[in-house]
Parts: C-alpha cells; sequence; structure tokens
C-alpha cells in the first residue's frame, strides 16, 4: 500500500502540471454540458424497473433477464444508440452450459491407515461440479501447497520441491501478499486450477479457514450451490475454461478442514496463521481421498445486450471505449425473511442504470466523442463473469480496437461522495485518467482499502484485462467530510444484511441518487477522457498485467 501512494503522489504532481486550467476551476468543455443530462430520478426509475418483482431477480438464463435485455435494448435505442450484438440487434447469446450436482452421486471419503472415513454432503464438503461430464471420480494421495501459487515473475512457488503427479492438491483460497490486484489475480480459481494442473495435479480440495469463513461463509457456499454452475461454451461446445486432467474437485467447511489436518505434523492454526500472513507452507498429508461427483447438465443462453455510438473523429472512430456493467442477479432462492427474489437493485441495477444515463449523456453532444463508445449490459456476472469474458473473447468488433474498458459494478450510493477507489488503474495510462477526471470533480482518490476481498478479479473489469485490455472499475471510497457518517460501517452493514440478499431492494434505506449521479459523472469522464485522447491508453512498462495478458488478437 506504501508504494502505491507514493506512486500516487509522484504521478498526481505531474498530471496537474499538465491540466489545462487552475486547479480547483471547473474546465469548461462539452463534458460540462453533457454531465448537466445525468439525472438522478432516472437512475432512480431504471433502477425501480430492473430491481422489481416482475423482473424475478434476472437470474442468468431466466425470463426475468430476457425482459431485463429488451428493457437495455429498447433504452439504449430510444438514446439513438446503434445495436452491436451479433447480427442486426442488440444481443450477443451467450452460449452456457448449466451443471446441477446431484446429491445421491456425490460422496467424498478420507482414507487413513486404510481406515475410511465418510464426510457429510453439504456439512462437511461440497461438490464443485464438472461442466464437461455428467459423472466423475478421483482416488489419490493428497499434498497441501499452501496457496497453490506459482509466480516466477515474483520468486514465488508453493509447488517447490513437491511432487503433485496424479495426486490431489488441498489449497487455501486466498494468495500471497502481493499488491493488491496481483494478488487478486493469484487468488482466482482458474488461475490455481490452470497451475494444479500444470504440475500434474488430478483433483483439488479448497480448504476452508477463518479468513474465508469471515468473507464467504461455507453456509452461504451451499446455499449458493443450489443454484446451477454455468461455464459458457466454445465453438466445438466444450466449457471454457475448464480441465478434463481435474477428475475432482471440492471444498470443505472449517471444522472438516480442522480434522483433515490432523496428523499432518502441522495444527490447524499454524496453517491458518501461514495462510492470513501470506506464508508460503506446503507438506504431504498422511491420506488418500476419493471424491466422486455426479451432476445434470444442460445447454442454456443468455443475451449480453451491445449498443454503439460511432465516434465524430474519422481515424478515431475505429477505436472504441467499452463501458460495462452486469444485468443479471441471483434470481429467485432460498427466502429470506420471507423473499424469495433476489432483486440486485445496488448489484447491479444500480450499474446498468448508470450505464444507460452516461450513455443517454453522450449520445447528446455534439459533436459526439472522437472514439467511439460501446455499452455492454453483460450477463453471467454472477456466475463467474461469464457474459463479460464472452464479449472480451468474442467481441462484436475487431478486439485489437478496444483501447479500455470502465465497468461499474454495485455502486455504494449509500453516502456522501467524497473519494472514488479506481481498481486496476495503477496498471496502466488509466492512471491519469482517474487522476484528471477526480481533480475535476473535487474528488479523491484512495487505495484498495480491503485487498483480502480481491475486488480486482472480482468483476467483469477482469474480463477485458484478461484479453490484454487496460480496464478500471472505480467505486467509491470510504472517506467521509462528516464525523456522523462512516461508510466503512454503512458497507459492512449492507454487506452483513444486504449483499447478494433478497433485502438488497428498491426499500433499503438511505438510497441517495444524487450520489449515484455525482459516481455517473466520474465514471463519465474517464471514458471522456479516454474518447478525447489522440494516443490510446497502455500499460505501464513491466506491468504484470500487460505482460501476462499480451494482447490476444
Ligand atoms: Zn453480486
Amino acid at each position: 500500500m506504501g508504494k502505491l501512494l507514493y506512486r500516487w503522489v509522484c504521478v498526481a504532481v505531474t498530471c496537474a502540471l499538465a491540466l489545462p486550467a487552475i486547479p480547483g476551476q471547473p474546465v469548461s468543455d462539452a463534458s460540462e454540458s453533457a454531465m448537466q443530462l445525468i439525472r438522478p430520478e432516472a437512475i432512480r426509475a431504471t433502477m425501480n424497473f430492473l430491481a422489481d418483482d416482475q423482473l424475478e431477480g434476472r437470474g442468468t438464463g431466466s425470463r426475468g433477464y430476457e425482459i431485463a435485455a429488451k428493457y437495455m435494448a429498447s433504452e439504449f435505442e430510444s438514446i439513438g444508440l446503434s445495436a452491436s450484438g451479433d447480427t442486426s440487434n442488440y444481443f450477443q447469446r451467450v452460449p452456457l452450459r448449466a451443471v446441477r450436482p446431484e446429491e445421491s452421486g456425490s460422496s467424498m471419503t478420507v482414507i487413513r491407515n486404510g481406515k475410511e472415513d465418510a464426510l457429510a454432503y453439504k456439512k462437511d464438503f461440497q461438490i464443485f461440479s464438472d461442466s464437461r461430464r455428467t459423472e466423475s471420480s478421483v482416488e489419490a494421495p493428497v499434498v497441501y501447497v499452501g496457496f497453490g501459487v506459482t509466480a516466477p515473475e515474483l520468486n514465488y512457488d508453493d509447488y517447490k520441491g513437491l511432487d503433485v503427479k496424479g495426486k490431489i492438491v488441498a489449497l487455501v483460497f486466498e494468495a500471497p501478499n502481493f499488491e493488491s490486484s496481483l494478488r487478486a489475480h493469484y487468488s482466482t480459481s482458474e488461475v490455481k486450477a490452470a497451475n494444479a494442473v500444470a504440475h500434474g495435479a488430478v483433483g483439488i480440495i479448497v480448504l476452508n479457514d477463518p479468513v474465508l469463513e469471515g468473507i464467504y461463509p461455507f453456509s452461504e457456499r451451499i446455499r449458493d450451490s443450489e443454484r446451477p454452475a454455468l461455464r459458457w461454451l466454445e465453438k466445438d461446445g466444450t466449457p471454457h475454461d475448464t480441465f478434463p486432467q481435474l477428475k475432482g474437485v471440492a471444498g470443505l467447511s472449517l471444522e472438516a478442514t480442522r480434522k483433515f489436518l490432523v496428523g499432518s505434523g502441522h495444527t490447524p492454526e499454524e496453517v491458518f496463521q501461514a495462510a492470513k500472513e501470506g506464508k508460503s507452507l506446503a507438506f504431504p498429508l498422511p491420506l488418500t481421498v476419493k471424491i466422486r461427483g455426479r451432476q445434470k447438465l444442460e445447454d442454456v443462453s443468455s443475451p449480453n445486450v451491445v449498443a454503439k455510438l460511432e465516434g465524430s473523429d474519422p481515424a478515431l472512430k475505429n477505436e472504441y471505449v467499452v463501458y460495462s456493467a452486469h444485468l443479471d442477479h441471483l434470481g429467485v432462492g432460498a427466502p429470506v425473511k420471507g423473499d424469495a427474489i433476489y432483486h440486485g437493485a445496488l448489484d447491479n441495477a444500480s450499474g446498468c442504470a448508470i450505464l444507460l444515463e452516461v450513455a443517454r449523456a453522450f449520445a447528446q453532444m455534439n459533436p459526439r466523442p472522437k472514439r467511439s463508445l460501446l455499452f455492454v449490459a453483460v450477463t453471467g456476472e454472477e456466475a463467474g463473469l461469464l457474459g463479460s469474458d464472452y464479449f472480451a473473447s468474442n467481441p462484436t468488433v475487431s478486439k485489437k480496437d478496444i483501447v479500455a474498458n470502465v465497468n461499474m459494478d454495485e455502486d455504494q450510493m449509500l453516502w456522501p461522495l467524497v473519494d472514488v477507489i479506481p481498481f486496476g488503474a495503477e496498471h496502466s495510462s488509466l492512471d491519469g485518467v482517474v487522476k484528471q477526471a477526480a481533480w475535476r470533480l473535487h474528488l479523491e482518490l484512495s487505495p484498495d482499502p480491503m485487498p483480502e476481498e480481491v475486488i480486482f478479479v472480482r468483476s467483469d473489469q477482469y474480463s477485458f484485462v484478461k484479453q490484454g485490455i487496460p480496464a478500471v472499475y472505480p467505486t467509491p471510497g470510504f472517506k467521509s467530510n462528516d464525523p456522523n457518517i462512516k461508510p466503512p460501517e454503512i458497507f459492512k452493514n449492507w454487506e452483513a444484511t444486504r449483499y447478494h440478499q433478497p433485502q438488497d431492494n428498491m426499500q433499503q434505506p438511505g438510497l441517495d441518487f444524487n450520489q449515484a449521479a455525482k459516481y455517473a459523472d466520474f465514471v463519465f469522464l474517464c471514458g471522456w477522457l479516454i474518447a478525447q485522447d489522440p494516443t490510446r491508453p497502455t500499460w505501464n512498462e513491466h506491468d504484470f498485467f500487460g505482460e501476462h495478458y499480451a494482447r490476444k488478437m
């Protein structure tokens, strides 16, 4: 964090020198009057519609989601944006496979010294279903590989000196104490799974620890696993980002994890402490595990909604700034306080409402921005960033012409906006963009206050990063000018009582649409500055993401 602040201060000075006006004074250009068109009441109206009971929580693949998509397309059309989906309409259909685990065919057995111990499904363990086949099973010795991370560029390897060929690896969810977004990247299941497969592993067991239990309790994971797992399908019908080499993937509860580590020569506390401190710790376990899974597979589809505003510059209009916001939420699920509809008002009717307002403001500019803009409402975010990953992998415009992504998700319009956390901006020249936008709006910028939550990889901007496209996900920060208003507490309370619950609805207390409009101004300015700059955004020199995901065109 120190390093980030240092860099921020340094760049802020050079950035201020390059600005065209006196600091503190508004810069009057076309963007000033366009921002006036962003209306709090329109944000509220869109959220009201999208979060309504009738849309049934906009679950990916559901009728409610289809209605939401139709609504977004109609709004884009009425604003005057052109269709930029698959054919001549606003929709890009994402082919998906839905996977439902079958309780009767799912089991996990631990074998120690020849003695078999069957674990209880949903109490001790969960199965992460295999989307490639209806039945899978594996039996193999287990090696604990810590975080399961290999990061040569950081001289870090949890697998050092271990032989896991033909074995099951057990690992914890977190990642070592790398810089925030690198830590987030290395914590993702796909990076860990790919690494396990590269080392010859045939199965994965995700252990629980107090940190993970605090962020995402096992009971909630079980509740969420009632919904089918989804993957998007490649042209040949295989599920993207899946590994046929892995024959069994399971997760353990905290209690089951404690028992699992017995006899390993390391106490659970020792293992948890090392994980918490970001330290590498790995060792073979004195046991063998059998994992069996049986699942139902069904192919479905759900659309991204894609609209375009053509740029005004004869050359730059061939390049695109992509605004994204996920339109899906969790649909209908287990009732909480008598409500089974997961309305997703902040998550993410808010982002879609802001997407529409930003689009409306741009559409009325004359002249229009120099670069073209794409407004994409994506599906399947809650199921694993699927719609954005599909779009970024198979965009409806040429991939090499997408210059940047600005993503909106879960706008916390619950306190006066003082600062913005620009997730991911520090990796590219978008850092200068967010600084300028913040300066124009008298907002401050803050570093990631919760690196353990790995937010950088938890929303759709990450799908663009993986295609080598610089991206930023700005969120309201936790600063306050009023000692009686404590944003960290408001946020914590929201997470505990409304996040991913039916109570994230339009009746929840504290929704302040003026703050949403202010945040929309910031997001608008980011895109505007990118669209107007003759030079397209670039990754920082030697940046991990810039080099790791070097543009795949
Ligand atoms: Zn969500």
